[in-house]
C-alpha cells in the first residue's frame, strides 16, 4: 500500500497516477485519487483494477483537468473487503475532507460507534474512513487543517501515514506514526509519498517524517511537532535527480 500527494502548478492527476504505478510493488488491491473541485468539495476516482486502468480513466476525468493539488493511494486491505467503496481516498460527510491512510487503526469498533452516534454516515468498512470523520469533527472547532489533524492523531492508536486534503482551501497536511512517509519539494511542486522512489524523478532532495511530525504541503514545508513550529529534519539528497 502506498500514498502520494502533490501540490504544484500543473495538472496533478498524471503525476499521481505515475507515482502510484511506482508504489504498486508495496502491495496492491485497489487504487484511487482525489482532487478538490471548484465548489470546495472533494472529487474521487477509485478502481479495483490495476493502476493503469485508473490512469486511463483519470485521463478523461473532468475534475482532473484543472486540479493542481491532489492525493492518491494504492490499497492493501486490512479492514473491509476489496471494493470501490472501500478504496481510498475516503471522505467525510460534508465532502470537504479527503484522507489517504497507510496503516492499521486500533479501537475501530468503538470509534465507529462513537462517530455513528454523533450522526456520521460511514459508507465503507475501512478503519481509514473513520479518520476523515474525526477530522470533520475537529474542524468544526478548529478551522486550521493542520491543527485539526494533529488533534485527531493525538487520540488515535495503531499505525498511520496520512495525507489529508481540505478541498475548500486546497491545503494538504501530512503526518505519520509507525508507517513511512517522506516529503519533498521540486520544480513540479511539493510532494508527500510512502517511498521516495515514487516521486524521485521530480525532486532533488527529501525529508523523512518522524512519528508525530505534521507538515503542511506548501512552499517551505512548514513543520510542526506537538503543535509548535520546528525545523525540518535534514534534507536527504535524492540520487535519481530531476528527470
Ligand atoms: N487499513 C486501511 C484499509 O484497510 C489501509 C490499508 C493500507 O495501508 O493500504 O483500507
Amino acid at each position: 500500500c502506498g500514498i502520494v500527494a502533490c501540490s504544484g502548478e500543473s495538472p496533478v492527476a498524471p503525476l499521481l497516477v505515475e507515482a502510484l504505478e511506482r508504489l504498486e510493488y508495496r502491495g496492491y488491491d485497489s487504487a484511487g485519487i482525489a482532487v478538490p473541485a471548484v465548489d470546495g468539495h472533494v472529487e474521487a476516482l477509485r478502481s479495483i483494477e490495476r493502476v493503469d486502468d485508473l490512469g486511463r480513466r483519470a485521463a478523461g476525468w473532468a475534475p482532473a483537468v484543472s486540479a493542481t493539488t491532489g492525493l492518491g493511494h494504492t490499497r492493501w486491505a486490512t479492514h473491509g473487503e476489496v471494493s470501490v467503496v472501500n478504496a481510498h481516498p475516503h471522505r467525510d460527510c460534508s465532502g470537504r475532507v479527503a484522507v489517504v491512510h497507510n496503516g492499521v487503526l486500533e479501537d475501530v469498533t468503538e470509534l465507529r460507534r462513537a462517530l455513528t452516534d454523533a450522526g456520521h454516515m460511514i459508507v465503507s468498512h475501512t478503519d481509514s474512513e473513520l479518520i476523515a470523520h474525526l477530522i470533520e469533527e475537529a474542524m468544526s472547532e478548529d478551522t486550521d487543517l493542520a491543527g485539526a489533524v494533529e488533534r485527531v492523531v493525538g487520540g488515535l492508536r495503531g499505525s498511520w501515514a496520512l495525507v489529508v486534503l481540505d478541498a475548500r482551501t486546497d491545503e494538504l497536511v501530512a503526518t505519520c506514526h509507525g508507517s513511512p512517509l517522506v516529503v519533498a519539494e521540486g520544480p513540479e511542486g511539493v510532494f508527500a509519498a510512502s517511498d521516495i522512489g515514487a516521486i524521485a524523478p521530480w525532486v532533488e532532495w527529501y525529508h523523512v517524517l518522524d512519528d508525530g511530525d505534521v507538515v503542511r504541503l506548501r512552499a517551505g514545508l512548514p513543520w510542526h511537532r506537538g503543535g509548535v513550529p520546528v525545523a525540518p529534519p535534514p534534507a536527504v539528497a535524492c540520487s535519481v535527480g530531476v528527470a
